[in-house]
């Protein structure tokens, strides 16, 4: 598969390239962009995400309402990223 374009390698000063990966969930491919690496990697996640976006915001939506209480942990799903540049 070409990405072509799309992969632009040492311009973050980052090891991190964009992947595709298929969701376990919904089967759907999804791309596991620089920005979501970054965050993973911040947070000390090493293995890949089984899940897209979608249903892993989906799912930890679910598993927060089992729990009863509403009660926000303060996770955002947007990488806090220092040293950028733009
Ligand atoms: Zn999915």
């Amino acid at each position: 598969m070409e990405v072509a374009g799309f992969i632009q390698e040492g311009e973050m000063g980052t090891n991190f390239k964009p992947r595709v990966l298929i969701c376990d969930c919904c089967n759907e491919e999804f791309v596991f962009t620089i920005e979501a690496q970054e965050y993973f990697a911040q947070r000390g996640y090493l293995d890949d995400p089984r899940m897209c976006k979608h249903c892993y915001t989906k799912g930890k939506r679910e598993k927060r309402a089992q729990n009863g209480n509403g009660r926000s942990t303060g996770v955002v799903a947007e990488p806090v990223s220092q040293n950028r540049r733009k």
